[in-house]
């Protein structure tokens, strides 16, 4: 009887211990990509981007001599008839942590083990299990330094090669992804972010690669510069485990063994990916609220309709860093490391916006949207949060400009009002917006931001001093 291989956020065929597992039991292997309920719930750039991985993941099956078979429905449901199509005995998955992967995860567990059917969860989608690290008193990390000094020395295992995957008699019938239409809550046009893309495993260990070769020695500086191309763009992969990152630990590993002198830093950045799931699985409640409740007494605006918060997603708020940040994530679906950061900071702080609104809107835009790292990103940057910049420190937009973006080159990459010629990426963005902000590239780009650093950080500050908690 054959066994189920249920892929969900591991698009790959190396390092994937469920797929291993599955071809190890001998039994034929099926198999499954099934967008179901939490699918159903994402942004969407992140489900049009899950659904262009798991095509890709589909043929590099075909190409090994197996198979992707593509259901819709409630992950169960679908699961349960499969079963039955096929007499499959078991169904093997790696583990994911956010609160709705978990809530599904838990239900299909029990429901099949009460059908009588082995269903087996595999460690693969990050370095360290969270129940895994400990403080000395045995409960969880909430800070990250003592977090990395804890794992830091560990060892994750060896990365699994690709295995053979038997594949049964006859398959079961499967959809055509194309018919699922998942990119069609894309209103900024698919075709417009496409070409950013890197998708499938073999594009994303080309990633990796190159930045071996040619990143990794000058990241610890280049990382923060937002008009150089310093990081390693890995995050789209890493989401979507087109590469394990196991993967990524041991190549950051090797580099540090040959003197590479940003090593380091990458490990660590990879392990604040897995300090994110640590707390999003300790405290399921980041991704949805303040982690610390008192802030749910701060007067933070809500309202989602309110001028600055439009102006703050179509890029026009006139503070220039922050506007053209939120251009290249509408373009390309990805934000650099430190423009989120600062983004962040001027809906929370500046503008007063609840974080909440940001966490959204980057859930709508982001190609390598996570549902941990976002949420930690978001709280951090508000205050809110566990191992947060604290509220009163206020990033200064225009300081952050003249230190990150020296020349200026990364704001005239994106605000076509103000850049001429225009340039190919800030024309795009005119091209990607819809019709319905009624903007255009000959525009008068605001002569002043509608909240100053200045006047920004005296109310925000204001308000904190005269919290109620
Ligand atoms: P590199 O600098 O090359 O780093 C290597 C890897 O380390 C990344 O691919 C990523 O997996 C991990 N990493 C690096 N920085 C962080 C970090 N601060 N937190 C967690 N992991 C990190 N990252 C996402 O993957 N998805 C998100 O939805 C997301 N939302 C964010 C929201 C906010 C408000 C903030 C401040 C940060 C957010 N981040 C998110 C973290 C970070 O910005 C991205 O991981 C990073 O920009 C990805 O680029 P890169 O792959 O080139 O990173």
């Amino acid at each position: 009887a054959p066994v189920l291989y249920w892929t969900r956020r591991d698009f790959r065929l190396s390092d994937n211990p469920a797929l291993v597992a599955a071809c190890e039991s001998g039994a034929p292997v099926i198999p499954v990509f099934i967008c179901d309920e939490v699918v159903a719930t994402h942004g969407a750039a992140p489900k049009w981007r899950l659904g262009l991985g798991a095509e890709a993941f589909g043929e590099a099956l075909s190409d090994a001599g197996s198979r992707l078979v593509f259901r819709r429905g409630k992950a169960l449901d679908v699961l349960r008839a499969l079963i039955e199509e096929t007499g499959a005995v078991a169904v093997h998955w790696n583990r994911l942590y956010d609160p709705d992967s978990r809530t599904r995860d838990e239900a299909v567990k029990s429901a099949l083990k009460a059908d009588g059917i082995a269903a087996v969860s595999h460690a693969g989608h990050i370095l360290f299990e969270p129940w895994t690290v400990e403080t000395g008193s045995g409960g969880f990390y909430k800070v990250y330094t003592p977090f990395w000094k804890a794992v830091r020395g560990r060892d994750p295992g060896a990365v699994l090669p690709p295995p053979d995957i038997p594949a049964p008699q006859s398959w079961p019938e499967s959809d055509d992804p194309a018919d699922w239409a998942l990119a069609s809550d894309m209103r900024r046009g698919a075709e417009i972010v496409r070409p950013y893309l890197a998708v499938g495993e073999e594009a994303a260990r080309g990633r990796l690669g190159a930045f071996m070769a040619n990143g990794i020695d000058a990241y610890a500086e280049a990382r923060d510069d937002l008009a150089k191309d310093g990081t390693s763009h890995l995050s789209e992969n890493l989401t979507y485990g087109e590469i394990s990152a196991r993967a990524c630990w041991w190549a950051g590993q090797r580099a540090m063994d040959e003197g590479k002198t940003g090593a380091e830093t990458f490990l660590k950045e990879l392990v604040w990916r897995d300090f994110a799931y640590h707390l999003v699985y300790h405290t399921p409640r980041i991704t949805s609220g303040n982690w610390r409740e008192e802030w749910d007494a701060f007067p933070w605006n809500e309202d989602e309709r309110k001028a600055e918060v439009k102006a703050w997603k179509q890029g026009r708020t006139g503070m220039q860093i922050v506007d053209a940040a939120m251009r290249e994530m509408y373009v390309t679906g990805r934000m650099h490391n430190r423009a989120r950061m600062l983004v962040a900071s001027y809906l929370t702080k500046h503008l007063m916006c609840h974080w909440k609104i940001g966490l959204d809107w980057f859930e709508d835009c982001l190609v390598d949207w996570d549902p941990a790292s976002n949420a930690m990103g978001w709280q951090w940057s508000a205050g809110s949060g566990p191992d947060a910049t604290p509220y009163f420190r206020v990033f200064n937009p225009v300081t952050q400009a003249e230190k990150f973006d020296k020349h200026g080159r990364y704001r005239r990459r994106w605000l076509a009002e103000t850049s001429n010629p225009a340039t190919d990426t800030a024309k795009s963005y005119f091209d990607a917006i819809p019709e319905s902000w009624g903007m255009s590239a000959s525009d008068d780009y605001p002569s002043e931001p509608i909240m100053s650093a200045s006047e920004g950080r005296k109310r925000a500050l204001d308000a904190y001093e005269n919290r109620d908690f």
